[in-house]
């Protein structure tokens, strides 16, 4: 399924391939960065961007905290922090290439030197920032936009590159409301920034959308809201397989608990509909799932027994 890249495109630089680029020497990482899939005739490559430490709070602050912690003991995590994912795709179709999200970017003052690795790790992919044809952004919290503000990045993008964002996403971040969130302190500001400074930058590139837009062939964002009032999801389909990147609207805790508040969640009440919906959909359809904080490369499936849900993740495909 990962092998059906031609030579041809391989010596373009073009293949989003699970393969080491080859006459290329570069210092190995010890983890595994980037993983690829094709979704019928459109290739998708999901790409670490790191990780984020977190309190375990977060997961569910309206949450009972016994709960929450015979959670996280039943999954062999810590009880006062762990590491959210954070995954980045990037999807070919026909002649696009769309960057979906683009991380955390490298903040000094937030010291988070796990995160922010999304650039460095297109390129060992050898993904020009210059073939990037699309940016779609399923919300704008500085985890999915700040790749995009790192310094030299913006030198690099075409000039007639388009970013695709729900308009009301744009439109909340003009004031936005931080009254339902439960995040770690300073948090708040840096979104605040991060956001207003994101779309000072980049505001001749934006590309607005109200409910759904075909970025292309078999690539359409669909605004979900809820975890923020703009936030989408971006559901991939040909050939009869389909794949959706989920962006915030499920988290590792939210099969088992999709009624957990997320500390994110601007609107965590319906963050919690649009969760049950989309999982609902997933298990339907049987189509994967990939989600910016699941666990890397976040590839799998969901399955449901009434109102339980069951992440199945893929085995991976050698
Ligand atoms: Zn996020």
């Amino acid at each position: 399924m990962n092998q059906i890249i031609s030579n041809t495109q391989q010596q373009q630089n073009m293949s989003l391939d699970n393969t080491p680029p080859s006459g290329r020497s570069r210092p190995e990482e010890l983890v595994p960065s980037r993983y690829a899939v094709q979704v019928g005739e459109i290739e998708v490559l999901v790409i670490s961007d790191g990780v984020l430490p977190l309190p375990t709070q977060m997961l569910g602050h309206n949450a009972d905290p016994a709960a929450r912690a015979a959670w996280l003991k039943d999954m062999f995590l810590p009880q006062d922090a762990f590491d959210w994912a954070l995954n980045v795709v990037v999807v070919r179709s026909g002649d696009q290439t769309i960057l979906i999200d683009a991380g955390l970017g490298l903040d000094p003052n937030l010291n988070l030197p796990r995160a922010g690795q999304l650039i460095k790790r297109l390129e060992a992919a050898s993904i020009d920032l210059a073939s990037v044809t699309d940016v779609v952004l399923t919300h704008m919290h500085m985890d999915h936009v700040g790749g995009l503000l790192v310094e030299g990045v913006k030198e690099q993008l075409r000039p007639d590159l388009r970013i695709h964002v729900a308009a009301a996403e744009v439109k909340f971040w003009e004031s936005p409301d931080f009254s339902h969130v439960s995040m770690p302190p300073g948090f708040p500001d840096a979104l605040r920034a991060t956001a207003k400074r994101f779309t000072k930058e980049y505001q001749s590139q934006l590309r607005l959308f109200d409910e759904e837009y075909e970025v292309a062939p078999g690539v359409v964002v669909s605004r979900t809201g809820g975890h923020t009032p703009g936030h989408s999801v971006v559901r991939v389909a040909s050939g009869g397989d389909r794949l959706m990147f989920a962006g915030d609207a499920v988290f590792a805790v939210g099969f088992e608990h999709p009624d957990w508040h997320n500390g994110f969640e601007h609107d965590p009440e319906e963050a919690a509909r649009v969760r049950v919906r989309l999982l609902r959909e997933l298990a339907e359809t049987g189509g994967q799932l990939v989600a910016t904080h699941l666990p890397f490369p976040s590839v799998g499936r969901v399955a449901v027994d009434g109102d339980d849900f069951r992440w199945v993740a893929a085995f991976w495909d050698y």
